[in-house]
């Protein structure tokens, strides 16, 4: 996703990267970095994993292209579901594949409104998301997404599609609230929406288990519980977008598991092949599966897929990158790891500039106060990405938040390199700052 700083940034090249081996990557001035947040969240084995450029190469050769449409199908996507069906949370009913996380929602999105319209249900268009939830940027899945520099001058988002407050325990309706308190508060709010625009009007609701484009949000805990619970009561669907959080980032291969949630459909991408070639796939539940085949005897189609959708080539390296997460057991490395990358980033809490500081499996955030920088509200977390840069280090930046989402091979060494590089940021912007100089812009 273009922050939106590079949006109004078009006079400056971008910065070419052209090398990776590992956690690391370098760019077209030979410089490099330890990439802190895996490309975008995605190359989760890291750069250099021969098998997966093997498993590429000899599907390439066998069969590189045969779709998914018209009773058609490759035996690789075939298999692909399979594997997933075996690891799948919960047991679902069928596995859908798209090229990207966007059209993986756009596509659970569609799911839900035929689901509804399969059982007569023609009322139930409206979808529930959070504010600051990132789910894309295609019609449907943008207009989901809860961030507005996404909406601005694209017309959207649909009106169909409704926000709820983001669970961010450091949210002004917080304030002055024990957890417990706040999830009631989140839940009385989620009653009372559906309540105002009735429940019969609702298809489903789309939520990141931890937000991550929003600003790695971790969610108060029993939130979800509750949440589901109210779904459930009204038949609203509920579809885990687990586009970062799939295939080990929290500790477990599906955060599904890790928070214990039951949804209708999971949607995956990043992580699914490592990012070494573009798939996404949506998880549907049984009880869904078994509504849209009736639907789709009543409307005599189920006019949706894409030209790409099971791709061989991308399906065998997505198979080849499961079974390297679970020979490798990679959720265990990344249990293992996570306290390396929380310990070292506790550094930050009290520092100067430091609002707060969030670590969950292999994610982690350091949110920075720019008015205690004497800055506006997004000035300060692109400083600090310049700076990390500077000290050989690629990080993302959500507004003031800082992002890292490291490879889930990286060692507890990487980690701590890592974090030492922001900290050495961190101390850059602190002395220009201190010497009045921090006015330096993107
Ligand atoms: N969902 C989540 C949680 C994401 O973080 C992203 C991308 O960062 C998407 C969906 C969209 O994925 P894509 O950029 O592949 O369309």
């Amino acid at each position: 996703m273009l922050e939106p700083h590079t949006l109004t940034d078009l006079q400056t090249p971008p910065h070419v990267i052209t090398r990776g081996e590992g956690v690391r990557v370098w760019d077209a001035e030979g410089r490099s970095y330890l990439d802190g947040v895996a490309g975008l969240w995605c190359v989760t084995l890291g750069y250099s994993e021969p098998r997966l450029v093997r498993a590429a190469t000899e599907q390439m050769a066998k069969l590189p292209f045969y779709g998914s449409f018209n009773h058609r199908t490759n035996d690789v996507a075939l298999a692909l579901a399979d594997d997933l069906a075996r690891v799948a949370p919960i047991p679902m009913g069928r596995t859908f594949f798209a090229n990207s996380g966007s059209e993986a929602n756009d596509s659970a999105v569609k799911f839900a409104w035929y689901y509804h319209q399969s059982l007569g249900r023609h009322h139930r268009t409206k979808i529930l998301s959070h504010h600051r939830g990132y789910h894309g940027t295609t019609t449907a899945a943008g207009s989901a997404t809860g961030l507005a520099h996404v909406h601005h001058g694209f017309g959207i988002p649909l009106p169909q599609f409704l926000r709820l407050h983001c669970p961010d325990p450091l949210s002004s309706c917080a304030h002055g609230l024990t957890e417990e308190q706040f999830v009631d508060w989140l839940v009385r709010r989620l009653e009372d929406l559906i309540a105002d625009e009735g429940p019969d009007t609702i298809a489903a609701f789309i939520a990141e288990p931890i937000l991550g484009a929003g600003g790695l949000i971790i969610p108060p805990a029993g939130y979800y519980h509750r949440v589901q619970e109210v779904l459930a009561r009204h038949d609203i669907l509920f579809i885990a977008d687990e586009v970062i959080t799939g295939f080990g980032r929290t500790g477990s291969l599906f955060a599904t598991t890790e928070f214990d949630l039951r949804p209708d459909m999971i949607t995956l991408a990043k992580g699914l092949s490592s990012a070494y070639l573009p798939i996404s796939a949506v998880m549907v539940g049984e009880r869904v599966c078994a509504a849209l085949a009736e639907g789709a005897q009543r409307f005599h189609a189920f006019g949706h897929g894409f030209t790409y959708s099971g791709h061989p080539v991308a399906a065998a390296v997505a198979r080849e990158t499961l079974a390297i997460v679970r020979e490798r057991d990679i959720p265990g490395h990344v249990r293992a790891t996570a306290p390396t990358l929380a310990n070292a980033l506790d550094k930050f809490r009290g520092a100067d500039l430091v609002r707060d500081v969030r670590a969950y499996g292999l994610l982690g955030a350091v949110e920075f106060d720019p008015a205690a920088a004497g800055l506006g509200p997004g000035q300060l977390g692109p400083r600090l990405l310049d700076a990390a840069a500077d000290h050989g280090l690629l990080l993302r930046a959500m507004g003031d938040t800082v992002v890292f989402a490291p490879p889930l091979i990286s060692t507890p060494a990487e980690i701590e390199t890592m974090v030492e590089r922001l900290a050495d940021a961190h101390e850059q912007v602190l002395t220009e700052h201190r010497a009045g100089q921090g006015t330096r812009e993107r």
